[in-house]
């Protein structure tokens, strides 16, 4: 089903969502989303998502984009990071990376410039990878790289992967999660991404999901200049981007949902929420997003 563009109260939302992330934190009373703009006519915060799928939704990639975007319309999110196609694979064969990537880059042609890709690889296939980075970078439209599961970052077989995307001047967004049940034997943590980080300094990372124990994941990355958190896919929890703020610095901390997986609505509320200035607040809803992907975008003669 094809839903309706109908505008809708937007603020409403938000609100409601910042109003219950505040409630859970013992706060006293609603504050306006931004120190000194009346709830009527409020400037809207730019809000780029680094992190989305084509999952969680159901049709074509055209049908599963538009979804994704009538529900960012919703709470003003302007532009999506999409990638990953569908069925999620943790361990996918060349072929069926090209098939996921060729998905999202139909999602990519159908949304009116509003979709930026990055491309999914599997670093196992070292060779195969480099030449689907030509393909959907060099050649195609997508920005930056997606790594998830298949094997831990910190192994030497992504090293050329991670040169080549800073000849591209990518960025690389890799999964980091630590399962209290145990991860997968390909699952990164934060302590991964930092030994792979620490061998390529110049190379820039996002650390998505911040470990899921962010706690313990913000200080495993603390030192790396060139990693930034992504602070998707967990339930809005006080205090994170708080303490993200405080260890990393403002230009660290970037937002993402990991919708369909996540609604926008309970992950922006992480932001919302924070006890931050608000120019940290737009730092972190698009600011550093944008300045990390600003060489690509120039280079493609993309806006930001
Ligand atoms: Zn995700």
């Amino acid at each position: 089903m094809q839903p309706s563009n109908r505008k809708i109260s937007r603020r409403d939302v938000l609100v409601g969502t910042a109003q219950a992330t505040l409630a859970t934190a013992g706060a006293a009373m609603l504050q306006p989303l931004f120190a000194g703009q009346s709830q009527a006519n409020a400037d809207e915060p730019v809000i780029w998502d680094a992190h989305t799928h084509l999952n969680g939704t159901s049709g074509t990639p055209e049908e599963r984009v538009a979804n994704l975007l009538f529900f960012a319309d919703r709470v003003g999110i302007q532009r999506l990071i999409v990638f990953m196609g569908y069925p999620f694979l943790q361990d996918p064969s060349p072929e069926q990376v090209r098939q996921q990537n060729d998905q999202v880059m139909r999602a990519i042609d159908h949304s009116d410039g509003r979709v930026l890709g990055f491309v999914y690889l599997n670093p196992k296939h070292t060779d195969e990878s480099l030449k689907e980075l030509d393909r959907c970078v060099r050649d195609g439209p997508m920005v930056g790289i997606k790594l998830w599961v298949a094997i831990r970052c910190a192994d030497p077989c992504l090293d050329p992967i991670i040169e080549r995307a800073v000849e591209l001047k990518i960025p690389v967004l890799q999964h980091t999660w630590r399962k209290a049940t145990g991860n997968l034997p390909g699952e990164s943590t934060t302590s991964d991404l930092a030994a792979l980080a620490r061998r390529h300094p110049n190379a820039s990372f996002l650390a998505a999901h911040v470990d899921g124990d962010w706690e313990r994941g913000i200080r495993e990355i603390r030192a790396l200049e060139n990693v930034a958190v992504e602070i998707c896919g967990s339930d809005p929890t006080a205090g994170m981007v708080d303490m993200a703020v405080r260890e990393l610095g403002a230009k660290r901390v970037i937002f993402g949902s990991d919708a369909g997986g996540r609604s926008y609505a309970s992950q922006l509320a992480k932001v919302y929420g924070a006890e931050v200035p608000d120019e940290v607040k737009r730092l972190i809803l698009a600011g550093n997003l944008q300045r990390l992907l600003q060489p690509i975008l120039s280079e493609k003669g993309m806006n930001s």
